[in-house]
């Protein structure tokens, strides 16, 4: 007997609203990408409501980018 269930939950795909990793506010991406508040990281994109969240995260993106995911 075959149990193969198709995991179908990576359907995580907030396009237009972000949330800031670095304080937790929800951002608007496309806001954020006219200011130059958008960094990738790890294949991810964060948006960032300022340049100062901004410039934290890219001293230490790998503290917030785990930080900002639902980690267990
Ligand atoms: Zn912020």
């Amino acid at each position: 007997m075959s149990d193969e269930t198709v995991n179908t939950a990576d359907v995580e795909t907030p396009d237009e609203i972000g949330v800031d990793p670095v304080c937790g506010m929800p951002v608007d991406l496309e806001v954020a990408r006219e200011n130059d508040l958008v960094s990738e990281f790890a294949d991810r994109q964060y948006a960032f409501c300022g340049a100062a969240c901004r410039d934290r995260f890219l001293g230490q993106p790998i503290a917030y980018a785990i930080a900002g995911r639902d980690a267990p």
